[in-house]
């Protein structure tokens, strides 16, 4: 059966990342249909407002999306086009891989990280949100459930063990966080018992940080709560390249979202000098999602190989080559 994929350019560099990866899609012969839908600045300008109601439909109606980065302009009434679709599809699973390739100009070359965050919960749950009449106060509330606590490790531990991983870490705050990260550590201790055979490991967040930067190595699939989660996902992608290496899904029971990490670049945008390999790698995980393991390990063979050889390479990663350049050589290794 021909499945359809909902399609997102996105603002910025987007579309010019998602051509890329949609025509490597198809050379792998994924044989996938498309249907093209707007979100961010581009459906503002065209239809009034930052997320249509097309688009949602076409999200829910296809079993998987390819999104590029939306631009979430800046000023009151806009808010942000990403969290919107992760709180409305309830989108609770942000997977954000990072793996070293060799050829980049990464300080590590054996990176192999599998951040998992809770996506709907805490800091960004936006509850509560208040600035007091004189300016000099302001609250947000972070809230953690056990119920949703439950699902984000629970999903980890379920994904390290199809994947064949070792280890999973939970990383927290709970000796100063005492209720929220302390309810969502006491989770984590009570699920890893029913998975004896994957060590388990937590992690207090600030020394995770420094551990993560001098010896990336000792971690393997990390498991944390949103606003942690955003923080060392970036850190993590710092560790094998930088944004343009970095992929991220958003998963959820009924529905599931891929994109970089990164947002719309306006600095590079219309310059031809954005590194594909987020979207493509987020293909990647598309994939994987959808089961299809061999078209996305090919698709990660010509991707390393471009990039090991470092001939067709953008700026980002140390060549001298334009998205359009370093497509054509990925496509050729296909
Ligand atoms: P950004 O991630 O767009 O860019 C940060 C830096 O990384 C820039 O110097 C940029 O040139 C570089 N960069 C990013 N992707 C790259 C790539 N593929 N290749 C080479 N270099 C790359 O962050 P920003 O400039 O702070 O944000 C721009 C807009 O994107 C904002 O409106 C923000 O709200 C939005 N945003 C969207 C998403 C998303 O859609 N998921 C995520 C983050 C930010």
């Amino acid at each position: 059966m021909t499945i359809t994929v909902t399609v997102i350019p996105g603002d910025g560099i987007g579309p010019d990342i998602v051509d890329s990866t949609v025509r490597i899609l198809n050379q792998a012969g994924c044989g996938f249909r498309y249907e093209y839908a707007d979100a961010g600045l581009t459906a503002l300008e065209k239809h009034g407002e930052l997320l249509p109601h097309s688009t949602l439909e076409a999200i829910k109606r296809n079993p998987v999306t390819l999104k590029g980065p939306l631009t979430t302009p800046v000023g009151e009434g806009f808010t942000s086009v990403n969290v919107s679709l992760r709180q409305q599809f309830k989108l609770y699973a942000n997977v954000r891989p990072v793996i070293s390739f060799k050829g980049t100009q990464a300080r590590y070359d054996n990176v192999d990280i599998l951040t998992v965050r809770e996506n709907t919960e805490g800091m960004y749950s936006g509850i509560g949100q208040t600035v007091s009449d004189d300016g000099l106060e302001a609250e947000a509330v972070s809230r953690i459930t056990r119920a949703g606590a439950e699902r984000i490790v629970r999903f980890a531990y379920d994904l390290a063990r199809r994947e064949g991983r070792k280890k999973v870490t939970a990383v927290h705050k709970a000796n100063i966080l005492k209720s929220t990260s302390g309810l969502f550590l006491q989770v984590a201790r009570e699920i890893a018992e029913q998975y004896p055979e994957i060590e388990s490991n937590e992690m207090i967040v600030d020394a995770a940080c420094m551990r993560l930067v001098m010896h990336p190595q000792e971690f393997d699939v990390i498991v944390t709560t949103n606003l942690f989660g955003d923080i060392i996902s970036d850190l993590c992608a710092g560790l094998v390249g930088g944004l343009g290496m970095a992929p991220g899904a958003n998963i959820g029971k009924d529905c599931a979202i891929f994109e970089a990490v990164h947002g719309s670049a306006p600095d590079i945008a219309g310059k031809n000098l954005a590194n594909p390999s987020s979207v493509i790698l987020a293909s990647v995980q598309m994939l994987e999602y959808l089961g299809r393991h061999q078209e996305a390990q090919r698709i990660v063979d010509a991707l390393a190989k471009v990039i090991a050889e470092g001939e067709h390479t953008t700026r980002d990663l140390g060549g001298t080559h334009g998205t359009t350049e370093f497509t054509e050589a990925v496509i050729a290794e296909l």
